[in-house]
């Protein structure tokens, strides 16, 4: 009896999560490279509107080592870019120049250096379609270079 329960659970759970990753879960990949000229290959990244989930690369095309030529890509609302980049250079490279647990930070990689990459997955849940956001590298001194503009079903 409790067995046959814990079944129909199961089974129901399965169903749901099937149906739901078949009729809306879209996976949108994104890649960006950065140099060791403190230069991001993109200036704008595009995610369409029915984008559920984006898969971002950040790959640094360079041969610079992460201490001298560090990237990373950390997106916020652009209001919000000076004032987490600042935060950032004082978060230091322990928090790979990001503020630790700042809400205003809506995603970050790691720092990668020359020959590196590294890939991160967010919700569009977490962006508003036509918002205004920035994508930059908070490297200290990168990212009044190195920045751009992310358009969430523009
Ligand atoms: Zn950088």
């Amino acid at each position: 009896m409790a067995t046959s329960k814990v079944l129909k659970v199961v089974l129901l759970s399965g169903l749901l999560s099937a149906m739901s990753s078949v009729a809306f879960a879209k996976t949108c990949a994104v890649s960006i490279e950065g140099n060791d000229q403190m230069q991001f290959s993109k200036t704008s990244i595009p995610v369409a509107a029915d984008c559920t989930e984006v898969e971002l690369t950040l790959k640094h095309s360079g041969k610079l080592p992460v201490t001298a030529m560090g990237h990373n890509w950390v997106l916020t609302k652009t209001a919000d870019f000076q004032a987490v980049a600042t935060a950032g250079t004082s978060a230091g490279p322990a928090n790979n120049y990001v503020p630790k647990d700042d809400a205003r930070v809506i995603v970050a990689t790691k720092l990668v250096g020359g020959g590196e990459s590294t890939t991160i997955k967010f919700p569009t849940s977490k962006l508003t379609k036509g918002g205004d956001y920035t994508f930059f590298c908070s490297f200290p001194g990168h990212w009044s270079l190195m920045k751009g503009k992310l358009v969430f079903g523009g």
